[in-house]
């Protein structure tokens, strides 16, 4: 059984229509799965939408958070409480393609515990969105110890075996990629351009995108508190 888990806040005008396209796609695959929706303190109609879907389909799940938590907590839970032998993390808004699904399980099926994801474009990032993000990744993988793939993105799969391992990491600030890329396991990427959003807009304000961005390299280096440290002792 494969789990789908995805995080959604605010995505009325996204779920039944991401709803519809994962299950055309995993219909045509020879997978049992299940859709697990974990709704991030969500003020629209997403609860409603979700609670119905489960009602119709028992192929959904779907879970809903007392107030917004943010992305990869979302993610965590969902990584939490899925069932399935693989589990894949995705967006709800359509920019993960539900037809990469099955070149995800393709890679599974070949052996790899982790398939990552790596956007190549985002058609709607900007410029700045780009080199910011670029000049991140290098930044990030010259002080960590552990690698992180540029562009990777929470579009992924990964074993049952690779989940356990993820479990017993519990920080609550947390960069899903970076714990990821310092896992081990037999890992593979996969690229993929990312389209447009199918609906409204993107949940990530400028101030949860850096304070994302700090959480990545807090938790992923030992140099920031070195230098905290040095600093104290000069000041
Ligand atoms: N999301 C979430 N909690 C948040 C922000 C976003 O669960 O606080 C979800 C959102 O509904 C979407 C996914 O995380 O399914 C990615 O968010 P978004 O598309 O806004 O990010 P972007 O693609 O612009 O980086
Ligand atoms: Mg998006």
């Amino acid at each position: 059984m494969i789990s789908i888990v995805t995080p959604v806040y605010n995505e009325e005008d996204n779920i039944v229509f991401f709803y519809d396209a994962v299950t055309q796609v995993m219909k045509n695959t020879s997978y049992d799965y299940e859709l697990l929706f974990v709704n991030d303190g969500s003020r629209d109609k997403t609860e409603m939408l979700i609670n119905q879907l489960a009602q119709k389909d028992s192929h959904v799940r779907a879970l809903t958070f007392a107030r917004n938590f943010g992305h990869q907590i979302a993610i965590t839970c969902g990584m939490d409480m899925a069932c399935g032998d693989a589990v894949i993390t995705m967006d709800g808004d359509m920019q993960h393609p539900p037809e990469l699904i099955p070149v995800l399980l393709e890679k599974w099926r070949e052996g790899f515990d982790i398939v990552q994801t790596v956007r190549t474009a985002t058609e709607d990032a900007g410029f700045i969105k780009r080199m910011t993000s670029s000049g991140y990744y290098a930044f990030i993988n010259s002080i960590s110890k552990t690698p992180i793939v540029p562009g990777g993105s929470d579009f992924r799969l990964m074993d049952k075996k690779a989940i356990q391992v993820f479990r017993r990491f519990r920080e609550h600030s947390r960069f899903i990629r970076g714990i990821v890329g310092g896992m081990g396991f037999k890992q593979t990427t996969i690229e993929f351009e990312a389209p447009k959003r199918h609906a409204g807009v993107s949940k990530f304000s400028m101030k949860k995108m850096l304070h994302f961005a700090m959480d990545g390299v807090i938790t992923n280096s030992t140099i920031p508190l070195h230098l905290a440290f040095y600093i104290g002792i000069l000041a």
